[in-house]
């Protein structure tokens, strides 16, 4: 099966911090998967490294204060498009991130508070049809 990965799980080092996060649970899934590894938030043109952002009232806005919805929209719509170009069912997506969290997300105080939400490339995958899950939910692939 083909399936969207956020790149930073696969160690990419895509993150606002210039960092990647790689995921042993996402990463083992190579033997028997296709992972393709996308970062909305760099497919939006956002630099890396780039200050870090959370959703709050419908926009996407970094720590600065600058509104980067736009660029958080034209990413999560590539993103869509890669999974339809490449028969994607399915999305492993960063927890908690303003781009591909799922069911849960920072609540924009830049706090470490949390509240039920999605980020904007998640919630346009999951309209797209794509079953979303986390890196702790590997195993309900
Ligand atoms: Fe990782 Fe997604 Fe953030 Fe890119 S946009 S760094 S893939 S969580």
């Amino acid at each position: 099966m083909n399936i969207l990965v956020s790149a930073c799980l696969m160690g990419c080092p895509c993150r606002y911090d210039g960092k990647g996060q790689a995921c042993p649970e996402v990463l083992a899934l190579r033997d028997r998967h296709h992972l393709i590894p996308v970062c909305p938030e760099q497919l939006g043109g956002l630099p890396t490294p780039r200050p870090p952002a959370e959703r709050r009232d419908g926009r996407v806005v970094s720590r600065e204060g600058n509104d980067v919805t736009e660029q958080y929209r034209r990413g999560g719509e590539a993103a869509v498009e890669l999974a339809r170009l490449l028969g994607c069912t399915c999305a492993i997506l960063k927890e908690r991130s303003p781009s591909c969290g799922h069911g849960e997300i920072y609540d924009g105080t830049f706090s470490h508070a949390r509240v039920p939400g999605d980020g904007i490339a998640a919630a346009l995958l999951a309209e797209a049809g794509l079953k979303v899950l986390g890196e702790s939910q590997v195993h309900l692939l």
